[in-house]
């Protein structure tokens, strides 16, 4: 279950601020009087007064019979939207609307509310002719006296007065925005819905399409969580809006019953899933995802339970208390994950916020505690979209900082500590790869070992650390040394290796010769005294076109150890091929 359950959540604080509303609104005990060329733009339910069933079910004569006998049991709503908690029980409006003139005037009366199961439209003239006409989600579509997603009634009025009686019965939450209006009107404000709800879910289903395919590609969870959240949001709006049964299962009014709590359940796991996979809440604080756990199993298992005993008021409760719950869940999952370092989550909580605004705007606009607006009504979905494009940004930033670590990972394995030179492996690939090219165009390549001279010494008489202080600065005044172009690397040790492409041996034998010189004149200064050490450098270079680098270093290896044998401080060069034994002795001098 999740925080961004934001109509839910609207409709929990209406359903709380049902009682008080009920406590605040004030008798009249005289039936309203509407003009019919009323033009009212938006909800009017404060226009007529309600009475509320008391367990039995009235006829629209018992109702007649029961505001004649004391009109005080007709109660005026203070709001434009009558707010009455779930499974409150049967209400009726009553008005009469009066035609001043000598003409019919037709009008639609609409309550735009999608989930309401059944509403009654009784119309009654002077002659006491009663019109009746049914509207709900507990009627099929075709049965309904106008095919609309939400119960809509239209009727011309004729000249005189008309007693309107509705009577609206639901277990879902009584929120009733009653409109009253000409035909055209009632057009262009479906019009607008539709606009909206075609945005909304356009770019729903756009997300949900794009993550899923994500998801396909990367196989990795959370996309597949962030498809089905954003999917199961869509689901559980129609499913609430009236939406899915207008156009999806215009039939199949019991599925529509149920549909809500268990798209609910659905939108909200997968929430759920998502937050805890994103934030890795199972690492990061594994009690709290075991109670997450607990608390969606035990919701599974009661909603199973209220399907099985018929109780479907209980289960649409049982939602309703629940999403609360986790919405400060979330809401402390994605604080608690940004102050303990995630800067991802701050995505996460602007979505939270984002959805959240969204709810509360338009919980208080149904409620009426604002004007109502068309934009305040739809605020949830509004926030919804802003959340769903806030999450996607959190999983886009959470790809791309995965994807710097990997590199960084990559560049750290490659990299020798000390010397912050390339080490072995980051060396051979590239060396390899030059080694190659060189080949098959037949260029000159050398390659040179370098090791430093008597360097145990320097550990033994100043102490390891000062010994690899020296490291570092050879490192260093070697890669100030080397030629671009020219590939450095920490063999190993106090080992170095260089590779020198498009380089013959002459060229090869001066770099390293430059090297030497540099190295022999360096001084370091360690609290006072003055430390100077020099190197020894083996020089090989491709002779044959057969020659791998491998064999080249093998061979520069050799040459070191001739450096060394040699006295050591000085370069000796040899070409990897099979030349005669007396041919290199004779360049040697
Ligand atoms: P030669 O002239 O024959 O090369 O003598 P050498 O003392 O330099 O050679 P030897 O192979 O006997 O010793 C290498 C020394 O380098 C021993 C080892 O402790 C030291 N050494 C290797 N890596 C490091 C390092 O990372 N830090 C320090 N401080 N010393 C290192
Ligand atoms: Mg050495
Ligand atoms: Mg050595």
């Amino acid at each position: 279950m999740r925080r961004h359950w934001p109509l839910i959540f609207l409709l929990t604080i209406a359903n709380l601020t049902a009682y008080a509303l009920a406590e605040s609104t004030h008798d009249d005990g005289s039936v309203p009087l509407i003009d019919v060329r009323t033009v009212y733009q938006s909800t009017m339910v404060d226009q007529v007064a309600f009475l509320a069933e008391q367990g039995e079910v009235l006829s629209v004569d018992e109702v007649q019979s029961l505001i004649r006998r004391n009109p005080a049991v007709l109660k005026r709503p203070e709001t434009s939207v009558l707010v009455n908690g779930i499974n409150s029980g049967a209400i009726w409006l009553v008005a009469n609307v009066l035609n001043p003139t000598d003409d019919t005037i037709l009008r639609r009366v609409s309550v735009r509310t999608g989930w309401l199961e059944k509403v009654d439209f009784f119309f009654i003239t002077e002659d006491r002719q009663t019109q009746h006409f049914i509207g709900g989600d507990r009627v099929p579509l075709d049965e309904r006296s106008l095919a609309k997603r939400i119960p809509s009634a239209d009727y011309p009025f004729p000249s005189g007065e008309t007693l309107l009686l509705l009577r609206i019965e639901t277990a879902d939450p009584m929120v009733v925005p009653l409109y009253f209006s000409s035909i055209a009107d009632s057009h262009s404000r479906e019009l607008s819905e539709t606009a909206l709800y075609s945005f909304v879910y356009g770019v729903m289903f756009a997300l949900a399409a794009y993550n899923l395919m994500l998801f396909a590609g990367l196989r990795q969870r959370r996309y597949l969580f962030y498809s089905l959240y954003t999917g199961s949001f869509v689901a559980t709006t129609a499913s609430y809006n009236g939406i899915g049964m207008a156009l999806l299962w215009p039939e199949a009014v019991g599925w529509q019953q149920w549909a809500p709590p268990l798209l609910m359940l659905c939108f909200a796991s997968s929430g759920l899933a998502f937050a805890t996979n994103f934030l890795n809440t199972q690492r990061h604080r594994p009690w709290l995802h075991r109670i997450i756990q607990t608390i969606g199993v035990a919701y599974f298992a009661l909603l199973v339970a209220c399907f099985a005993l018929d109780e479907q008021g209980l289960a649409l409760r049982l939602a309703f208390l629940v999403v609360p719950l986790f919405s400060v869940l979330m809401l402390y999952m994605g604080v608690s994950s940004w102050v303990s370092g995630n800067k991802s989550a701050r995505y996460f909580m602007l979505g939270t916020l984002a959805s959240a605004a969204g709810a509360s705007t338009t919980a208080l606009t149904v409620i009426g505690m604002i004007p109502y607006t068309q934009l305040g009504y739809y605020a949830v979905d509004i926030g919804m979209v802003v959340d769903a494009i806030l999450l996607m940004l959190a999983l886009a930033d959470l790809a791309r900082k995965n994807e710097e670590a990997r590199i960084a990972a990559e560049q750290k394995a490659q990299t020798d500590l000390l010397t912050g030179l390339n080490n072995r492996r980051g060396f051979l690939p590239v060396a390899e790869s030059l080694w190659s090219l060189v080949t098959r165009k037949n260029r000159n390549i050398c390659v040179a070992m370098i090791d430093i001279d008597h360097f145990k010494d320097i550990n033994d008489q100043y102490g390891h650390a000062v010994g690899d202080r020296m490291l570092k600065i050879i490192a260093d005044e070697l890669d100030k040394s080397r030629r671009l172009g020219d590939l450095l690397a920490r063999w190993g040790g106090e080992e170095f290796t260089l590779l020198l492409p498009e380089t013959d041996e002459a060229e090869a034998l001066k770099v390293a010769e430059r090297f030497r010189q540099n190295i022999e004149q360096l001084v370091v200064n360690d609290r006072g005294r003055a430390i100077r050490c020099t190197i020894s450098i083996g020089v090989a270079s491709r002779h044959s076109e057969d020659v791998t680098l491998d064999q080249a270093i093998t061979r520069a290896d050799e040459e070191l150890y001739q450096a060394k044998l040699q006295g050591r401080n000085r370069v000796s060069a040899g070409r990897t091929s099979d030349e005669p034994e007396s041919l290199r002795a004779n360049r040697q001098q």
